[in-house]
């Protein structure tokens, strides 16, 4: 199995891979399109861009997208994330040295302390930092001014974000899976990137497992190399990259241990659904959101599950995927609770 995080040693071989302008970046072409319209309005302006949230599973180019928007707009950016925030101190630390335009980029933004997330709000607001002096009744409040600057914010739950924090953001975007050819151009430019010899046919294959992800594609291209260098003199090669894959024991979809629990509990459990988000998070120990936010998009995306008005179902095609026997439940003949 391939998990989405990511690990210390790979951080290098990520950020060469990484594309830094906005035509190098592959797919999510309404992402791209209203990312490029804002940065053209601010340069034209020659004023800060509007604060941007990216919203989406770990791996699909939120942090590229971060750095892309600086390289295009020749501003310096400067990274965090939720959880390194601890104390409002910390925040305010930044962002009382913030340079005018800079992008300042907040991952894992829904892990902030709220009272850290209050700083924000006036921050991206109204660019006024207010610090508080003194304690108890003789406190008063100090504020600063600060330069315009672009906050870009990434999470992987949505769900999980307060509306205040939400709403400070002028342009929400939201990143989907990629889809096979997309993933495969991915690879491809990847394996160009790293001087690796491979056919068109076998980059498919690798993004086809990917998980719609390019991280993980990333990920697999690598282990596909080490596989290929010792045993097939470096090239690879549809049959190369197939008893690559089959050897790392990732799914003809790249499904993990995860979707795997999520589409068995519907289609066997609750034969096939209508079952409650609720119900099936439950039921397979995880959260409600991360199921939502973090998996769902890629098992829609397979066609494997639709979400609908009384609870997630399972496709014909899932039934035939995980080899689970029919049990002829319709929705309106569905015993089981559904909540949502
Ligand atoms: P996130 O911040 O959403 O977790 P990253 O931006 O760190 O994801 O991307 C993970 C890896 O995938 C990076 O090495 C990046 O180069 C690659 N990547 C992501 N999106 C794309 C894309 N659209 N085109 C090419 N490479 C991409």
């Amino acid at each position: 199995m391939v998990s989405p995080g990511v690990q210390e040693d790979e951080r290098q071989f990520e950020a060469a891979l990484r594309p830094a302008t906005l035509a190098d970046f592959e797919g999510q072409p309404h992402v791209r399109e209203q990312l490029s319209i804002a940065i053209e309005a601010a340069k034209h302006r020659g004023e800060a861009m509007d604060h941007v949230l990216l919203c989406g599973p770990p791996g699909l180019g939120k942090t590229t997208l971060a750095a892309i928007v600086a390289h295009e707009l020749s501003a310096p950016l400067d990274q965090t994330a939720g959880p390194i925030l601890q104390k409002k101190l910390d925040l305010t630390g930044i962002l009382s040295n913030v340079r005018a335009r800079q992008v300042f980029f907040i991952d894992e933004i829904h892990r902030l302390q709220p009272d850290v997330e209050e700083i924000l709000y006036s921050a991206l607001e109204d660019f006024r930092l207010d610090i508080l002096i003194g304690a108890g009744p003789g406190a008063r409040t100090h504020s600063i001014t600060l330069p315009a600057f672009t906050a870009v914010g990434a999470t992987t739950r949505q769900g999980l974000l307060s509306a205040p924090l939400r709403g400070r953001f002028g342009i929400v975007l939201r990143l989907d899976p990629y889809d096979e050819q997309t993933l495969g151009r991915i690879v491809e430019r990847s394996a160009r990137l790293l001087e690796i010899p491979i056919t068109s046919d076998a980059a498919r294959e690798i993004a086809r497992r990917g998980r719609g992800t390019p991280r993980i594609a990333n990920r697999l291209l690598r282990r596909v190399r080490d596989y290929a260098q010792v045993r097939a003199s470096g090239h690879i090669d549809l049959p190369v990259a197939q008893v690559a894959l089959d050897l790392l024991k990732v799914d003809r979809y790249g499904l993990d241990e995860v979707d795997q629990k999520i589409m068995h509990t519907i289609a066997e459990k609750y034969g096939g659904g209508p079952v409650g988000l609720s119900t099936i998070a439950a039921s397979i120990d995880e959260q409600a959101d991360t199921i939502e936010e973090v998996y769902e998009p890629y098992l829609m995306q397979l066609g494997f599950l639709d979400r609908t008005p009384r609870g997630r179902v399972a496709t014909e095609r899932a039934f035939d995927h995980f080899r689970i026997p029919r049990r002829h439940l319709y929705a309106g003949q569905n015993p089981l609770p559904f909540d949502n």
